[in-house]
């Protein structure tokens, strides 16, 4: 019997619910993930290793799969009570040392992004709020080791892959068993959720941004074509049928595609204008997501050669290619 993965659950604040951390108990003792900057998730953490027989000393090994607060907030605090190395994925090293500065060149790319997006200033004000009020709940830390995409690695007393699994964040990775067909999946795969692929602004100012959606589904083809038995997902319940998950996810991604062209069949929209249009009841702090769900779905659509941009006063306006409306209709019938 190979050793076990005991999952975690710690609160976090966010509509998403609880975050899972792993406890991997075997030598080298190793955690994934460690939820965000706030005191109950520090309790909650304290109080998993505990009913593991674990001191916060055990640890060595701190894996974080993808830079987002509620996954790694907590590191700094973890690392100077364990004296653990933080294991992250090269294009996540950056946020994890300094997730501040990163966020602020973030906000520098989108708010012309936003602007020539059609998104009104009052909500583009929302959603700089937002991305601020996230940076309440992570510290950012001193040194990290970055690891190879696709090395072996020795953590909890079992071989572990790394996998580059991007979209929903850059910078996201995944550990696999082969052997035993576990995958800790971090957001990749969630069961209750479609784990949205998040805009992101370029690594380096004046390059392009990655297509995140894009990235996403190749990197869930990737995923649903290895042995997993059981994926061990970032938020909710351990769960198997992964192939069948990724099915899923990707026909929903397809629908969506199909009714935005429709749309776009109809007259030129600018992305605020389709976000609307999907989501006519939209709450706070949900902005930045649904602009990035009509985002990633119409750069889908622009690698197929199905939409092209026209820029009209400053404002970015998706239409469908010219002679693809005919190529749409045909594929649909
Ligand atoms: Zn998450």
């Amino acid at each position: 019997m190979n050793a076990a993965i005991r999952p975690i659950s710690l609160t976090t604040p966010f509509p998403v619910g609880a975050v899972n951390a792993f406890l991997l108990r075997d030598d080298p003792v190793t955690l994934v993930d460690v939820g965000p900057k706030l005191p109950d998730a520090w309790e909650g953490l304290a109080d998993g290793l505990r009913r593991a027989g674990c001191e916060w000393r055990d640890i060595e090994y701190v894996v974080i799969t993808h830079p987002h607060v509620d996954h790694h907030g907590l590191l700094s605090r973890v690392l100077d009570a364990s004296g653990a190395t933080a294991l992250v994925h090269p294009d996540a090293e950056r946020r994890v040392l300094s997730p501040r500065l990163a966020a602020e060149s973030e906000a520098m790319y989108f708010e012309p992004f936003l602007t020539a997006s059609g998104v009104p200033e009052e909500i583009r004000g929302l959603i700089a709020e937002h991305q601020r009020l996230l940076q309440e709940y992570v510290d950012g830390v001193d040194e990290v080791k970055t690891v190879e995409i696709g090395a072996r690695l020795e953590l909890g007393g079992r071989e572990w892959r790394v996998l580059d699994t991007p979209g929903h964040s850059s910078g996201h990775l995944s550990l696999f068993d082969e052997e035993e067909g576990d995958l800790i999946a971090g957001d990749h795969l969630l069961p209750h959720i479609s784990s949205n692929a998040l805009l992101e602004a370029p690594r380096h100012p004046g390059g392009e941004r990655a297509r995140s959606l894009i990235v996403y589904m190749e990197a869930l083809n990737m995923v649903a074509a290895l042995p997993v038995k059981r994926v061990y997902p970032g938020h909710g319940e351990v769960f198997t049928g992964a192939a069948e998950l990724v099915d899923r996810r990707l026909r929903g991604y397809e629908r969506r595609c199909s009714q935005l062209l429709g749309w776009l069949g109809e007259r030129p929209h600018t992305v605020f204008e389709l976000v609307r249009r999907m989501f006519p009841r939209l709450s706070r702090g949900n902005w930045f997501l649904a602009v990035s769900e009509i985002v990633g779905h119409l750069d889908v659509l622009q690698a197929r050669g199905q939409v092209g941009i026209e820029e009209r006063r400053g404002l970015w306006y998706y239409r469908v290619e010219p002679g693809r409306e005919v190529r749409s209709a045909a594929q649909s019938g």
